[in-house]
């Protein structure tokens, strides 16, 4: 078996595309070097794919379409199960391989493989789920509705997490009788490539699943433009799902855009303020910060704002660099983190804690950030309208039920909303008007693969997960019949 398994994780390996079921070197025989995150060390070359890649993923996927929509469905979910069974039986390594591009705690990579396995679980039981109506409009006329996949869905992942937001798309395609021809960010692609394997493994018909390496402007926008892609799932900032949806609207074809967030997590004076301490913190620190539905905002109702600041900062004492916090996945990243704390500070921002690089032992050149606070924020500054993808929560705060509602609202994002009080009429009338996909009451953010997921506004539209996005991955057909 041609796997990475057994590759230590600092060995300068060469990554190369998935394409038809076996591993292609790129066309123009070049790599990008990549720089692990925890020490600042070169790690792996992946492949620098462009469009020659592309086009021979796509036609490897278009020859796999037909066959793939008209496959067995009971089979399809075979192949999805044992798929699911194969990435969790190979857990530690994918995890290993994960904390390899990301740098992120072992536990943390742990989690995201669960997850991403249980896509390929939930979607393999769902197999027969894309069915249709009948709509019998008049007595000589038998219609009936039926779902039909695209074809070729083009997927582009981010480096947040990786695995999961590829096998977040890729698993309702699949189940939808799509093909898949995806790139998942050019700085962590080791687990999409070894889940890609590991399907051809199980039994994955050549050229259903597809990978394609390299970077945005070679492969991604070659993936949008190629006229035999029919769909395609973004995930990442809004600056390149703007610029995809250009062409996409040149194409006229469907886009899932699943973009950035500034969310905003609401503590109202009846709230149980030790929870929603400890929760804030883990709201704008998991992952480091680098989670699109990051609850970066945490307005605080007045009265309890001075005990609420007491309680966030002793809780974000137990969020340690280099333990339970990662490094920032990105060394261009890792210097826009800390362009906000000049941000910050030029604004006015109160810095309750943090607001500086981390040392964490043995990793001088690591990309760690110390988990951040503001405190005294108010809604206008920059560091509390852009996203900064570091773990870095501002605090404001606010009187009145009406006053919380406008701020949350007063932002060009949408993805989550959190709301802590015991008072569940205000908490639903509150939930029933922020401007989100997600709302969260006296909880953050426990999703599941159940769980319709996606944003309003700057956000991005469309759903991933629960069984909302397999009709994101497929369009209906309405058939008529004279009788
Ligand atoms: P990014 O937009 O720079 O890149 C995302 C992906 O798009 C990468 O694979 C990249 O190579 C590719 N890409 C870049 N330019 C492209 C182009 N011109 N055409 C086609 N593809 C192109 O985002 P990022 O920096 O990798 O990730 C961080 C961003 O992703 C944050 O804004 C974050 O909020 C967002 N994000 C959103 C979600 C969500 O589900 N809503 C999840 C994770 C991350």
């Amino acid at each position: 078996m041609n796997s990475q398994a057994n590759m230590p994780t600092t060995a300068l390996a060469h990554l190369d595309h998935w394409i038809d079921g076996v591993s292609v070197k790129p066309a123009g025989g070049q790599y990008i070097e990549n720089i692990c995150p925890m020490t600042g060390e070169r790690s792996v070359n992946v492949a620098a794919g462009g469009e020659a890649d592309v086009v021979r993923a796509v036609a490897a996927a278009s020859a796999a379409a037909d066959s793939w929509r008209r496959f067995n469905a009971a089979e399809r979910g075979r192949l999805m199960l044992a798929l699911a069974a194969k990435m969790r039986a190979n857990k530690q390594m994918l995890a290993e391989l994960e904390r390899a591009d990301t740098g992120k705690p072992m536990a943390g990579a742990l989690a995201e493989i669960e997850g991403s396995a249980q896509y390929f679980e939930f979607y393999g039981s769902l197999v027969y789920l894309p069915t249709g109506d009948v709509l019998d409009v008049s007595p000589d006329q038998h219609v009936f509705t039926k779902r039909e996949p695209y074809g070729v869905i083009g997927v582009i992942t981010p480096w947040n997490l990786p695995l999961n937001q590829a096998a977040r798309a890729i698993a309702p395609a699949l189940t939808a009788g799509n093909t898949i021809v995806a790139k998942p960010s050019e700085i962590t692609s080791r687990t999409t490539i070894e889940m890609a394997r590991m399907a051809t493994e199980v039994g994955f018909p050549k050229g259903v699943i597809n990978i394609v390496l390299g970077t945005g402007r070679e492969v991604g926008e070659a993936i949008v433009s190629h006229s035999s892609v029919r769909k395609v799932a973004f995930t990442g900032s809004v600056g390149v799902g703007r610029a995809i949806g250009r062409i996409a609207a040149e194409r006229i074809i469907p886009l899932t855009l699943e973009l950035g967030g500034k969310s905003a997590n609401i503590v109202f004076d009846d709230a149980d303020l030790d929870t929603a301490a400890t929760e804030a913190v883990k709201g704008f620190t998991l992952n480091a910060g680098q989670v699109c539905s990051a609850g970066t905002r945490v307005l605080v109702q007045r009265a309890v704002y001075d005990a609420f600041l007491e309680k966030i900062a002793e809780a974000v004492t137990a969020v340690v660099p280099g333990e339970t916090l990662g490094p920032i996945i990105t060394p261009a990243q890792f210097q826009r983190v800390q362009s906000y704390f000049e941000v910050a500070e030029d604004d006015g921002a109160r810095l309750l804690s943090g607001g500086a690089v981390a040392d964490v032992e043995g990793c001088k050149d690591g990309f760690y950030i110390q988990p951040t606070i503001y405190a005294d924020v108010t809604n206008d500054m920059r560091i509390a309208q852009e996203e900064v993808f570091g773990p870095v929560g501002v605090v404001i705060p606010f009187d009145t039920e009406e006053e919380a509602i406008r701020i949350a609202n007063d932002c060009d994002y949408g993805l989550i909303g959190t709301l802590w009080s015991r008072d569940i009429s205000r908490a639903l009338r509150v939930a029933d008007r922020i401007e989100a996909g997600q709302i969260f009451v006296n909880v953050w953010n426990t999703m599941s693969v159940q769980t319709p997921f996606g944003g309003h506004k700057n956000s991005g539209y469309g759903r991933e997960k629960g069984i909302e996005a397999i009709h994101h991955y497929s369009h209906t057909k309405t058939v008529t019949v004279k009788i």
